[in-house]
Order: C-alpha cells, then structure tokens, then sequence
C-alpha cells in the first residue's frame, strides 16, 4: 500500500489531507512552501493562523467558514476564490476546493487542494486591458483612416483570410451596403480589372509575395458602377513574412486616384499641346521675321545718311527689335528642343563635358578676364548635350553678371549626396536679392532691365527644365554684391 506522504506528493497542486479529527495528516511540498514551517499535526485552527484567509472582499473568514472546517463537517466545497496571505507575507488569490474523504459512509478525513490564481487573473486582467487598448486604437486608427478617403485592407495569404474597410469595398466599386468576404471582393475586383492593366497587378504582386521588398505599389482601373474606368492605387507593406521570406500577412490602403490620375493626363495634353504650339509659332515665325531682318538692315546700309536723321534712327530700332525678337525666337525653340531633342540618360564624364563648354567659351571667358576653376567631377547619368547646355547657361550668367570691378572667377565643384551628385556653379558677380531667387528660373524672368543686361530670360528655364528631366533639382545661393552660387543634382552614374 503506498504511503499517505507519497501519494499526497503526487498532486500537483498545493494539498492538505486532514484527520477527522481536524489535524492535519499530511501535506505536499507545494503547500509546505506556502507555509514555511512544519504543518503535520496542526488543527484546522493552526492553520488559520498560520494562513490569513479573507474573501476578496477583504473581510476575514471565522474558523468554521473555513473551506477545511466546512468540508470536515461533510461539505463538499469547490473552487471557493479567497484570498490568501501566505508565510512570507504575499497575499495570494487561490481557489479553495475541500472535499470530505469518506470511508463506508464515515468521515474518515478531507482534503483541502489550492489552485492559485494570482498570477492568472493578473494576466487576464492585463490581456483584457490590452484587449480594451487595441480595440480603442483600431476604432482610431479607423476613423482616421476613414477621414484621409483611404480603404484599408488586411490578408493573412496562409489561412485565405482577409478583412477590407467599407470604404475600400467602395473604392474598388462596390455599393452594397453588407460587406461580401474580402475573397469575393478580390475575384470580382481582377474581373472588373481594365484588362490592360490585370497582368501588370498580378506580376507585381507576385513578385512582392516572393521577394524581399517592403512595399508595393499599383495603380490599375476599374469598372466603376456608372461603366467607365476609375483610378485606383493600391499600396501593401508585408505585415509579416514567414522564414523562406515569403509574405504571409499583409495591410494596405487603396486610394480613389481617378481625380488626379485624370488630371495629370489633361496637364500632359496641354503640355504637349503648348509645347507644339510653341515649336510651331516659333519655328514658323524665324522664316518672315529672317526676311523683315535682313531686308531693315539691307535698308540701313543703303539709305543711311540718304534720308534724314529721323529715318536713320527708325531703321535702327527696327534692326534691334528685329534681332532681339530673332533671340527670343531662338531661345523658345532651345526651350522646346529640350524635350524634342532629349536622347536617353547614359553614363557621362563630367569633367569632360565642363572641358568641352571651357573649350567653347574660350573667347567669352578671355575676353571678361573670367578663371574658371573646375577638381576633378564625378561620372553621371545624363544627356551629355544637355549637361552641356546647363554649364553653358550657369558659366555664360556669371560671366554676363559681372562685378564692375573685379573680373569674374568661377568655380565649379561637385560632391556625392546619397544617389545624386551635387554640382555648385559659384561666381563673384552681382548676386541675387534673396526675394528673385526662386523668381529667376521662371521662363522670361528678368531680374534685371534689358538696358542693363542683354538676354530673355529664358536661360535658368532650360537649366530648370533640364535638371527636372533627369530627376535632379536646382537652386540658388547668392548674397547681393558678393556672388551667386547655382547649385543642381543629377543622379550619380
Ligand atoms: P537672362 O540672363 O537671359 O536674363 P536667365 O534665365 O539666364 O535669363 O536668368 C534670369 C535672371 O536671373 C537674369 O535676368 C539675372 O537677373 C538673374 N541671374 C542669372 N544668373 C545670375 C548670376 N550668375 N548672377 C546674378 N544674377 C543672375
């Protein structure tokens, strides 16, 4: 027969086995902790005074409303929530079940199992105020999703799972005011699909699922309720990935893009449209303005001195009037060829195309007395004719815009800022009061009057136009009567 002590061991939940008698008979070593003495022997009584038991309204128990004494007067007493101070002082919440033990129908002794819960109920407490929390933040998160117009949507791929939000039910073109599951919405969706765009989607989706990017990013159209085409951009991040890398659980938000996708196309036109428009009107107008040109100064040469002064000094106005327009006509057209004539971006030798425009402006540059100063510049991706075209425009501005009193000194330097190179054009000349330096890359912005400058105002444009094309900035840096300093990116080759 195996011994009371032992078989008490084998609970595994702090257990007091009574006498009928009310003294304790044996107890387990998960009990004993609790106790940090000797408890075989002690009456229900002792224990009481060893453990404080209180309801968890606090308010103490007397001896015989004690689970123990109860179950030794034949009460079975199961779970009862007390709370207990132990030896060392922690109060602990248990559950008390005491069972009495009978033997042919006697009392033959009880036994008294703890199950504390202290840490449990903490836990649950904490998980249920997390719950609260997040529940709170979600409902947030959704209104302030709700108030930017954006959908959201959430896939968990491994279990075919997915919620959307009813606004991005609504952008993919959907009425009903009950929500269809998220895998109706997306089988629907690709079929609403412009076809044009479904390969495109589909791939690129793929390949996010697979692949270690962070984020994807699609515009497609779909069939919306009245029957034409409507935007839509769809932006996922991959919430979690599993170990091969692939994207098991992924959010993201859906935007009504139509508006703008829409007038971005009606921008292009017009751009297109103008630009042609000013391709035409200028390349048509060179042909009669060469002829009103050349024959004004057919008529200067000729008839000079041959009627009065009064005529002699019309003609002249016509003859610069003429030729400014002819600038002018010129300029427009170098404007237009920067799209007409852009060649693809390639690896470019910096250093070597300032060499060639230096070669080009020898004369200008000797005749201003002009230094130009250009280290070593770094390999980038560009339009090398139009690289050309930037430094020409930037060298030619500093030379023309002259300090009266010292000749001009140019350098150029260039400096590597993440993917861009950073090229600084810097002169000594007049400089640029700080209100006129976004104003001076405005097409035929002139910050200064023609009588004291020649030019049209349409140099810094193409810098500008040009720099945009390759995805670069530019801007100005100059302090009035000490100097300027044009300052553009390109990407880095
Ligand atoms: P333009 O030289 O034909 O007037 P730009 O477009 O090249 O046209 O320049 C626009 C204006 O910016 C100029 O009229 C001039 O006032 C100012 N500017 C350009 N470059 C410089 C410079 N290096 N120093 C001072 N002012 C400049």
């Amino acid at each position: 027969m195996p011994s009371p002590h032992l078989s008490i061991e084998a609970i595994r939940l702090p257990a007091f086995l009574y006498r009928p008698d009310g003294t304790i008979l044996a107890v387990n070593d998960l009990a004993g902790v609790f106790a940090g003495r000797e408890l075989a022997g002690c009456s229900a009584a002792d224990a009481v005074r060893i453990f404080t038991h209180r309801r968890l309204d606090g308010t103490p128990l007397t001896p015989a409303e004690l689970p123990d004494s109860r179950a030794l007067a034949g009460e079975e007493v199961i779970e009862a929530p007390l709370a207990v101070t132990v030896a060392d002082g922690r109060t602990l919440r248990i559950l008390v079940t005491a069972s009495p033990i009978r033997e042919d129908g006697a009392l033959a002794g009880a036994l008294v199992l703890w199950q504390d819960v202290t840490g449990c109920t903490q836990a649950e407490r904490e998980l249920a105020r997390y719950a609260d929390d997040l529940r709170g933040s979600r409902e947030q998160l959704g209104d302030v999703i709700e108030a930017t117009g954006a959908g959201f949507y959430q896939i968990a791929l491994e279990r075919m799972e997915g919620t959307i939000s009813r606004r991005g039910a609504e952008i993919l073109g959907f009425a009903t005011p009950e929500m269809p599951s998220l895998f109706e919405i997306m089988a629907e969706a690709q079929a609403r699909m412009h076809p044009d765009d479904l390969q495109g989607v589909l791939g690129s989706f793929m390949t996010f699922v697979e692949a270690e990017t962070e984020r994807n990013e699609v515009e497609f159209r779909v069939r919306s309720l009245d029957g034409g085409w409507r935007w839509v951009q769809a932006i996922s991040t991959s919430a979690k990935r599993n170990a091969a890398g692939r994207v098991v659980m992924l959010a993201g938000f859906l935007f009504d893009i139509d508006e703008r996708k829409k007038a971005e196309a009606a921008l292009r036109r017009s751009n297109e449209e103008l630009q042609r428009f000013a391709y035409m009107a200028s390349h048509d107008l060179q042909e009669p303005l060469r002829s009103l040109v050349s024959f004004s100064q057919l008529l200067e040469r000729r008839y000079r001195g041959r009627l009065d002064s009064d005529a002699d000094e019309y003609i002249a106005f016509i003859v610069e009037g003429g030729n400014r327009m002819q600038r002018l006509i010129e300029d427009l057209l170098r404007v237009s060829r920067v799209e007409t004539t852009a060649k693809p971006l390639e690896p470019t030798n910096s250093t070597a195309v300032v060499a060639d425009v230096e070669r080009a402006m020898e004369t200008s540059l000797r005749e201003a007395g002009a230094t130009l100063e250009a280290g070593d510049l770094p390999m980038v991706r560009a339009d090398a004719a139009q690289l050309e075209q930037v430094f020409m425009n930037l060298i030619g501005n500093a030379i023309k815009y002259r300090h009266p009193d010292r000749p001009p000194a140019i350098r150029i330097a260039a400096r590597r800022v993440g993917p861009m190179v950073q090229f600084a054009v810097q002169d000594n000349g007049i400089g640029i009061e700080p209100e006129y330096h976004d104003l001076s890359f405005e097409m035929f912005r002139r910050l200064h009057t023609h009588d004291e400058y020649e030019g049209t105002g349409i140099g810094l444009a193409v810098v500008l136009k040009i720099v945009e094309r390759h995805g670069g900035k530019v801007w100005v840096e100059s302090t009035p009567w000490e100097g300027s300093t044009f300052i553009f990116t390109l990407p880095a080759a």
